[in-house]
């Protein structure tokens, strides 16, 4: 992709209309015209107003009409309406926009969704019911506007552009009710701060303090998916302090919640909490590339952060006498199960389970090329780089070098055998499962499988001999070495 220059903010000076037209995709514009010209409502609103005036491309165009959605499939055929929010998605050009009828939300009672969700109100009232100030405008025109004088306007009624301006975020109305509504609304408002280099309002950010643990109520998807967001922030640490500051971290990711006060004898000063955060900004972030599906790219920075993020999780529960024992084997199922149960893509936290569990390997120049082997066939060949990104990671978080000369050495190393062909695991042998049984005699089983995987061993630290005669014949030693046992 190629960096456009992004526009200028819009922050000051009268809200031109001309000004934010010219930033609207032309299909946009050609729903706005649409629902104008049957006589309805018609505004662009929410992050997308919010981005536009601040001269980023939005993620999504969201439109809201007064217009309910019986009309809006009508007026928009080949649209979906799937949900009892009222919102019809219509697809230009293979990209999706929702329309959104004006609606308000009542009777919220575990603090997370509405009950009911009641259409047939104002402009006025469906921002009123918006999570923060900067999400809280729309740019558009009534019916009643298009018949006066036809220019389209920007609504903003909880003054979400000077908060813009000042770089604010703040809730709509009185945040304590507001988040008493939706707890997902603090993690929200957390994450776009971070996102946005924001600062979060002082009474807004004390309300988040008395209700950080609502979040305990949230389902961990909707609570997975912005800590994902936060961890894919350029400078993920800026979220996660303001997560353990305001006590959101205790109630989301609570087996971080103990790490700040950990001592560790890293950098002086920094606890085990200020070396993970280090680690983590450390660790890739979404590496360009892949514009047809941005998946793979975006999964493959979750890995890496979430692995930093993660990779000492195991310590607090292991702190004995200044030493951590064994707390890569501690911790590699804890970052699984927190990742499962933030609902991450299931490959993720396979993978930041596996990089947690082998990040405290200990590399010496005096290793054999069977040890480097052996190290290889340990971790899996398919680990290896994301391994050795973590731990630079690792490095850059204890005041050292990203790529020190010894991680550097074992990169090449690695690289070295991977080139060479030679044999890492139990698919690489010139016999399989099957010659081995027939030449023992015996049939699968767990016999079998030891019989393979000390052959395996074998073969790894001496690649001579991948050779078949030679193999059945040591497999034959093998297997009667285990029936002396
Ligand atoms: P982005 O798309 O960049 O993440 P966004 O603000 O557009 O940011 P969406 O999830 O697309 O976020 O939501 C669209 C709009 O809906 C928001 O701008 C906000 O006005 C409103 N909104 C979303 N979630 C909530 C919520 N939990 N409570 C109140 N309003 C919300
Ligand atoms: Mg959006």
């Amino acid at each position: 992709m190629e960096d456009v220059p992004l526009p200028r903010p819009l922050l000051s000076g009268p809200a031109r209309t001309a000004d934010l037209e010219a930033r609207l995709p032309s299909a946009v514009l050609g729903l706005l015209a649409r629902l104008e010209g049957a006589g309805c409502d018609a505004f662009v609103v929410g992050g997308s107003v919010r981005d536009l005036l601040l001269g980023r491309e939005p993620l999504d165009w969201d439109l809201t009409t007064d217009a309910d959605p019986d009309r809006l499939s009508a007026l928009f055929p080949g649209s979906r309406y799937e949900n009892r929010y009222g919102t019809v998605t219509v697809t230009v050009a293979g990209t999706e926009y929702e329309v959104t009828t004006y609606r308000t939300e009542r009777g919220y009672h575990d603090h997370r969704r509405p009950a009911q969700v009641a259409f047939g109100v104002t402009l006025g009232e469906d921002l009123a019911r918006r999570d923060v100030t900067v999400n809280a405008m729309a740019f558009g025109r009534t019916a009643a506007d298009a018949a006066a004088d036809g220019r389209r306007v920007l609504v903003d009624p909880h003054g979400g552009r000077a908060d813009l301006a000042s770089g604010t975020i703040r809730a709509v109305g009185d945040p304590d009710a507001r988040f008493g509504e939706d707890a997902l609304r603090m993690l929200r408002a957390v994450r776009l701060a971070a996102v946005l280099g924001f600062a979060i309002d002082p009474a807004t950010r004390a309300a988040i303090e008395r209700r950080a643990g609502d979040v305990r109520l949230l389902s961990g998807t909707r609570v997975g998916a912005e800590i994902e967001r936060l961890l894919l922030a350029r400078v993920p640490s800026v979220g996660l302090r303001l997560l353990a500051d305001t006590g959101l971290l205790a109630a989301a990711i609570p087996e971080l919640a103990a790490q700040p006060g950990i001592p560790q004898a890293k950098i002086d000063g920094d606890d085990l909490w200020e070396h993970s955060l280090r680690t983590v900004d450390a660790a890739a972030a979404i590496r360009p590339g892949g514009a047809e599906d941005p998946e793979p790219a975006r999964q493959a920075a979750l890995v890496a952060r979430a692995a930093a993020l993660l990779h000492d999780v195991g310590k607090p529960a292991t702190f004995s006498d200044g030493r951590f024992l064994h707390h890569d084997v501690v911790g590699a199922p804890v970052a699984a199960a927190i990742l499962g149960r933030l609902a991450f893509p299931r490959g993720v936290h396979e993978r930041v389970e596996r990089l947690v569990r082998h990040h405290m390997f200990s590399y010496e120049p005096t290793w054999s090329d069977a040890a480097v082997r052996r190290f290889i066939r340990r971790v899996g060949e398919d680990l290896l780089d994301d391994l050795l990104d973590l731990r630079a990671a690792d490095d850059v978080g204890s005041g050292l070098p990203a790529d020190g000369p010894r991680t550097a050495e074992l990169r090449r190393r690695c690289r070295e055998q991977l080139d060479a062909h030679v044999p890492l695991g139990r698919g690489d042998l010139v016999v399989d499962g099957d010659d081995v049984a027939s030449a023992l005699g015996i049939g699968p089983g767990p016999r079998l499988g030891r019989v393979l995987d000390r052959l395996t061993d074998r073969v790894v630290d001496d690649p001579g001999l991948n050779e078949r005669d030679t193999l059945l014949a040591l497999a034959r030693a093998i297997e009667r070495n285990l029936e002396d046992r």
